[in-house]
């Protein structure tokens, strides 16, 4: 459903992402692991528009996105989280969750959230999310005020209000406790199955090992293996990639 064809992204004389071809089957749970600096949040990056890729395309169902904006790509579907958490911290985690499901652009965001204290109604959508992320007693906190587990919850939540086909997830449990990454587990399997593809970067190897379909390894930018969970963990290049040898 998602297909990345020869994507490149060079900076300068870095090739961050060097010619990567990979296809997301529709309701799966496709890993993407490497160790850092290999390309992974590029190539979230380069599908989400952030990025213009140097060769290469992205296609979601036969469409052609490489072209498109950002907020075209929301619109077709495409959602996705950042490794380094980026909320409205002035406005509460329900703002939050609101502004992203009626997908307003940032520098609308202050201003519509003063609105939205001023008599906006709360869609039963995101009292869902909100009970679906475990912050529903945290609805009117402002987002700032959150703590670092609770942001990151925040920030999946607010990639599913805009209610994506496919959800990019960039290094969801980082910094997470060994049971909020079980929780967060359970979080994405249900995710997937309400029909949501999944792309998860993970460093927990736990975590995205158990609940991956498939799996694929960055080195250099570069996709050096490809299988079932187990197929990679068993992979010669990719325990060479990890322990440097
Ligand atoms: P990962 O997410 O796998 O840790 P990244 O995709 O963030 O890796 O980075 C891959 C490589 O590209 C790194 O060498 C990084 O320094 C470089 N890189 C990423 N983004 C930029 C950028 N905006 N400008 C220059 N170099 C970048
Ligand atoms: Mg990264």
């Amino acid at each position: 459903m998602l297909a990345l064809d020869s994507l490149s992204k060079h900076f300068g004389g870095v090739r961050a992402v060097d010619g990567i071809s990979l296809t997301l089957k529709e309701g799966e749970i496709f890993g993407l692991i490497g160790p850092n600096g290999s390309g992974k949040s590029t190539t979230i990056n380069l599908i989400t528009g952030l990025y213009t890729p140097t060769t290469g395309t992205v296609r979601l169902d036969g469409r052609d996105l490489t072209a498109m904006a950002q907020h075209e790509r929301t619109a077709m579907g495409v959602a996705r989280t950042f490794q380094n958490i980026r909320l409205f911290g002035n406005l509460t985690v329900a703002e939050n969750l609101w502004v992203a499901q009626n997908g307003h652009e940032q520098r609308r965001a202050h201003f519509l959230g003063r609105w939205f204290r001023a008599g906006g109604e709360h869609s039963p959508e995101i009292g869902e999310l909100l009970k679906f992320s475990r912050l529903h007693s945290k609805r009117d906190v402002q987002a700032s005020a959150l703590s670092f587990g609770e942001m990151r919850r925040l920030e999946m939540a607010r990639a599913l209000a805009s209610r994506p086909r496919v959800l990019l997830l960039d290094e969801p449990a980082a910094g997470a406790s060994r049971e909020d990454g079980q929780i967060l587990a359970e979080r994405i399997r249900e995710t997937r199955d309400r029909g949501v593809t999944v792309l998860l970067i993970e460093h927990m190897m736990e975590l995205v090992m158990g609940i991956s379909d498939r799996v694929a390894v960055l080195n250099f930018g570069r996709k050096i293996a490809e299988g079932s969970p187990a197929e990679v963990q068993a992979n010669a290049d990719v325990r060479a990639a990890y322990l440097g040898s």
